[in-house]
Order: structure tokens, then sequence, then C-alpha cells
């Protein structure tokens, strides 16, 4: 296929791909449908979908109660197995899932590729958890007691997810929530909504094999608040895991607490480097290209300031900008392209808009910041990734546009860079390229960095599933993936049993 496919070429790949995924487009698209489900790539439309009623929402959320009143009783390590038959088919369609991650969200194909790798590492990471889920045994006070904790299934989990992470996201939640006794409800990004119903459609062939209600998994189709109340108000979904800007969290997260409802915040990002005077310059230059320009700059990681030393910054933004007008921007489908299409126009205007404002407050653009391949895709939105020299972290810099733009930020005092790295009202991801020890552990120290995600020569963005996942302040919170996140999808029991004979109480009252 050409680089840039036709309309009809493209038409024809989806429906191919969604096929071979298990999702027949005729059966799931509605002429009248008020979802409309594009491509980033072209920006033409691929199929017209139905969003669900707030009265079918219930009904669906409704089912997966039912479901989980049977799951949660399933042993753990047989849950498990529904995860590893889930992972087995995520293997066979990996090409199939990475393309269609292409189509749609405009990933280059080894993004697309490694979003379904992702998906296949939590599952195995939640197959070996299902064996694992721990409970402490804990010393009693009093005489022929014992004191233990027990994790429990929680309920329906609403995994809410942004356009941008279309499968990996929701995977994480999901093989979690599975082998934590939990079952899901999804709605996802309603630009993404072809990788959702593969996705479901694969789980649900998953689900069959191993015996497992089909209802533990359900998606809920909508565009924002209509559908997403439904989850965010629903007294039966104890848990809430949202992914996407700041702004939805700040819209739901008082809706969660109102009920005492828990929720995972996976917020807005404004990650920084630190390049110190010590740096491996061929070191920093890539990491910085990749987390800077990879995904054209639409990862919660990403990165968007880099605070250089003055005695190197000339020397970085000049290689940052040699490579930057090498990038070969184009078609996520061909082979040999590093950086694929904004999600949509409206991106394109916050991106075309920050520049202006970054010009405003003295900014000066180094590199980048033009729309290319506006005649081949006139509906589609390519950028060349922008470097911008900022002589002081103004407001736009401490906003985080949601588009490929690297603000460069100078400083000569390393206490300065390290308020400077803070100095915004996000705290995703954060780095520091220096080979002076002293620095690398100040930097992850307590009075260093203030993200959830602190890195050493390496850039913010591509995470392994192995570590918790998320950040502080704006960012919302919330943990997710590895280590122990999976404690936020059980319910801890504290159980004391008292097999003696005697009714000691704590703390030695005295009582009847
Ligand atoms: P978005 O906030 O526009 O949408 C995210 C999801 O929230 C979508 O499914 C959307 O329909 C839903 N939503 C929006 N308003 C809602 C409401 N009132 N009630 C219920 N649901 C609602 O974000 P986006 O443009 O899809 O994604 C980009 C943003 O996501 C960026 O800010 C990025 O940093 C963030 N993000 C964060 C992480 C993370 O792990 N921290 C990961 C990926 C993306």
């Amino acid at each position: 296929m050409a680089a840039f496919p036709t309309a009809d070429e493209l038409a024809r790949q989806t429906r191919d791909v969604l096929g071979r995924l298990g999702v027949r487009l005729d059966d799931v698209a509605a002429a009248d449908g008020d979802l409309v489900a594009r491509s980033a790539v072209t920006g033409q439309e691929l199929a017209r979908l139905r969003a669900h009623t707030p009265a079918e929402a219930a009904g669906i959320i409704d089912a997966a109660h039912q479901a989980f009143l049977r799951w949660r009783a399933v042993p753990a390590p047989v849950r498990g197995q529904l995860v590893r038959e889930f992972a087995d088919l995520l293997r066979e369609h990996k090409a199939d899932l990475g393309e269609l991650v292409s189509i749609e969200a405009g990933k280059i194909r080894s993004e697309g590729l490694g979003e379904v790798q992702e998906m296949i590492d939590i599952c195995e990471f939640a197959l070996g958890l299902s064996r694992q889920l721990y409970g402490l045994t804990i010393a009693s006070e009093r005489p022929g007691h014992r004191m233990m904790e027990q994790w429990h299934p929680l309920g329906v989990v609403g995994v809410i997810s942004a356009f941008n992470f279309p499968v990996a996201v929701w995977s994480w939640n999901t093989a979690l929530a599975l082998v934590c006794g939990d079952t899901v409800v999804w709605k996802p990004s309603h630009k993404t909504m072809l990788t959702a119903l593969a996705c479901q459609a694969l789980l649900a062939r998953a689900a069959a094999k191993a015996g497992a209600p089909e209802a533990l998994s359900a998606l809920l189709l909508g565009s924002g608040s209509a559908v997403g109340n439904a989850l965010v108000e629903s007294p039966r979904v104890p848990l809430i895991s949202a992914t996407g800007s700041t702004r939805m969290g700040q819209t739901i997260a008082p809706k969660i607490a109102a009920r005492f409802g828990r929720f995972i915040g996976e917020l807005g990002g404004n990650n920084a480097a630190i390049v110190t005077e010590s740096a491996d310059l061929d070191l920093a230059v890539r990491g910085i290209v990749f987390s800077a320009a990879g995904t054209a700059g639409q990862r919660c990681t990403t990165l968007r300031r880099v605070i250089a030393h003055e005695s190197i910054a000339d020397e970085l933004a000049a290689r940052i900008a040699a490579a930057y007008s090498s990038l070969p921007v184009g078609s996520p489908l061909a082979d040999d392209t590093l950086v694929g299409p904004l999600i949509d126009a409206a991106a394109h205007a916050e991106f075309a808009a920050a520049l202006d404002a970054a010009r405003a407050d003295g900014g000066e653009v180094l590199a980048g910041g033009e729309r290319v391949l506006a005649d081949t895709a006139p509906d589609a939105y390519y950028v060349r990734p922008a470097l911008v020299g900022m002589p002081a972290q103004t407001a736009i810099v401490r906003t985080e546009t949601f588009a490929p733009i690297l603000y460069l930020l100078r400083y000569s005092d390393f206490d300065d860079a390290l308020a400077l790295h803070n100095a915004v009202p996000q705290g995703l991801s954060s780095s520091i390229f220096t080979l002076n020890l002293r620095e690398a552990e100040l930097f992850l120290g307590p009075q260093g960095s203030d993200c959830g995600i602190a890195n050493v020569n390496i850039g913010p963005s591509g995470a392994e599933i192995g570590g918790a996942f998320g950040g502080e302040k704006e960012t919302g919170g919330g943990r997710e993936s590895g280590s122990d996140a999976w404690k936020a999808y059980m319910r801890r029991a504290t159980n004391t049993i008292n097999y003696s004979t005697e009714l000691p109480l704590a703390q030695g009252v005295e009582f009847v």
C-alpha cells in the first residue's frame, strides 16, 4: 500500500482488520449514529455509531454488577486463566490490533504494536498476581488471638480512557481488575471507539473460552459527560479509574467523592528534563527527541520542558533542532515515519495558539512549528515538532498543550533548576541527564522531583508495566499498572480471630 492510503483503501483496510479482530462493522455501525469514528491518518469518517442512552448505561452497569456477584466467588488463580486466554489472543492478533491503533489514533506502526505488547505484558503480570494477592498476618496483643488481613474483590470498576492510549490503559485496569475479582465497564474516548470494540470482542472470546460470565466486561459508548455520568454517579461502581485531561478529572472527582467512591486519577502532565553540565549529550539528545516528538507529542508523559545548564544550552538546542529537521513526519502506516498526525483539528488549533502565546511571551521558535502535508491530507493534521527557546517559565509553559512543543529554559544554579522543574501544577513524569551522582540522587530524593515518576539518563516517557504508574498534584494522584497498584482494585478486611476461652479486650480495657 502507498504511504498515504486513499480514502477507499483505508476504509477497506479498516473493515478487514476489524473483521479479523472479530468485529463486523456492518453489525455495529448505524447510518444515523450520533458518534463518528474517524481516522487520524486522513481525517476521514470510518463509521457512525450510536451512543448509549443513560438508561442503557444503567442496564449495562447492572449486568456488570450481577456478573461481579458470580465472578468474585471464582478463585483468583482460576480468574487468572481468563487473563492468560486474553494474552494468547492478543499475541495472535498483535499485528491487527496494532494496525487499528495506527489507523484510528494515528500512532506510528511500532508504537501501535508497542501498545499491544504493553497489553500482553500487563496480562502476564496479572496472571502472576492472581497467585499473589497476599494479605498480612499481624501479631495480636491479646493471648490466644490472631490477626490477619484479607483482600476481597471490590465490585464494578468504571474505566474512562483517553484517545492517546486507546488500548493499553484499559488493559492495565482490566487485567488487574479481572484477577482481583472485579468486573469492568469501559467508557473509551469517542475518538477511538473502533479499537475499543476490537478489545471488547477479543476479551469476550477469551471469556467464552475460559467459561467466565460474558458481562464481566462491557463497553459504554458516548462523547463525554452524558454516558460518563452514568458511571461516575453510580453507587454500583465503587472505583472509577479515569485517564484524561485535568479538566475532566476536576469535573468528575467531586461527584465520585460525594458518594465516597474511589478514584484513580491519571490526568495531565507537564514533564521536564534537567540537562546538567556533565550530561552525556549524545544520550540526552536521543532521549529528548524521542520523549518530546514521539507520538507527535501526544503522551501524558511527553517531554514538554527542557531545563538546560547555560554552559551546554546552545549546543543542546542546536542538536535538538538538527534532529527535528530530519524527523520523518507522515502517514503512521508508512514504515519509515517517526512522527504521525495530531488527533484532530482542535489539537492543531491548540498547537498553533500555544506557539502564538509563547512568541507573545518572548519565546523564539528554534525549530519546527509548521503544519505540513496539508495538500496530501487536507482533513488530517500533521505538524513539525516545535522547539521553543523561552526567557522564563511563563503561563503557557506551565500549561499542558497536548501537541509536540518543547520549551527550552536555562539555568545556572542546580537548586534553581529543581525549583523551576517543580513550579508547574502537574506532577506526572520527570528526568535528569547527568553523570554527577550528587545531582542524580538529589533529583530522586525528597527535595528533588515532585513527580510520580523520576528517571535518570532516560527521558520521562516510555514507562514499563512493572512499576506503579501515575503522578502527583493536578495529575490526580492515582497509581495503576505494576507494583502494588492492584490494592486499589480490592477491599481490605482486617480480621481478628479468638481461639482462646477468654475474652480479653484490646488496650487492657476492662468491661464486665
Ligand atoms: P479528555 O479529558 O478530553 O477525555 C478523556 C476521557 O474522559 C474521554 O473518554 C472522555 O469522553 C471522558 N470525559 C470527558 N469529560 C467527561 C465527564 N464530564 N464525565 C465523564 N467522562 C468524561 O482527554 P483526551 O483529550 O482524550 O486525552 C488527553 C489528555 O489525557 C491529556 O491531558 C493527557 O495528559 C491525559 N492523559 C493522561 C494519562 C495519565 O496516565 N496520566 C494518560 C493518557 C492521557
